[in-house]
């Protein structure tokens, strides 16, 4: 790392420390030529992941949208807001995790349902509804059989 003021390749690090809650390293540096002090942001570099919508159309994934989703189907439910950023996160390692540019939307609401189906019934039922798009009320009911046979059932990964 180059000195930021003259430029010299001789820079050394005096002090590190994680910065964000763990997601980046903060460090400083100092130049061995000049004695110039600077801060360098060391982090884990992600791809911007596209959605595939149904309709074929792209759009970049949205952590916000995602949670705003989350929100309207976990109201007056004991879900809470910290459950519900971890397991958006969670859903993001496992999106990154894949190593694909490009995943559906069927396939993101397939991970959510997973993870929502464990903490509540009905925030995974409303959750459901939106993002299949029950046709009529037999598929909505035959949905429900399978979560409640899911949970007696170990989970099979
Ligand atoms: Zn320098």
């Amino acid at each position: 790392m180059n000195c930021s003021r003259c430029h010299a390749a001789d820079t050394k690090v005096i002090e590190s420390r994680d910065a964000a809650g763990g997601e980046s390293i903060r460090r400083r540096r100092m130049c061995n030529e000049c004695q110039h002090r600077f801060t360098t942001y060391e982090r884990v570099e992600r791809p911007q992941l596209i959605v595939i919508k149904n309709d074929d159309v792209r759009e970049l994934f949205s952590r916000e949208k995602l949670l705003s989703g989350l929100y309207r189907a976990c109201e007056k439910t004991p879900v809470t807001s910290l459950q519900l950023e971890k397991l958006v996160s969670d859903v993001e390692q496992e999106l990154y995790d894949c190593g694909d540019a490009e995943v559906s939307t069927a396939k993101i609401g397939k991970l959510v349902m997973q993870e929502l189906a464990e903490l509540n019934e009905v925030a995974y039922v409303r959750f459901a509804s939106v993002y299949r798009r029950f046709k009529d009320i037999a598929s909505f009911e035959q949905e429900l059989s399978d979560i409640r046979k899911r949970k007696t059932e170990p989970v099979k990964v």
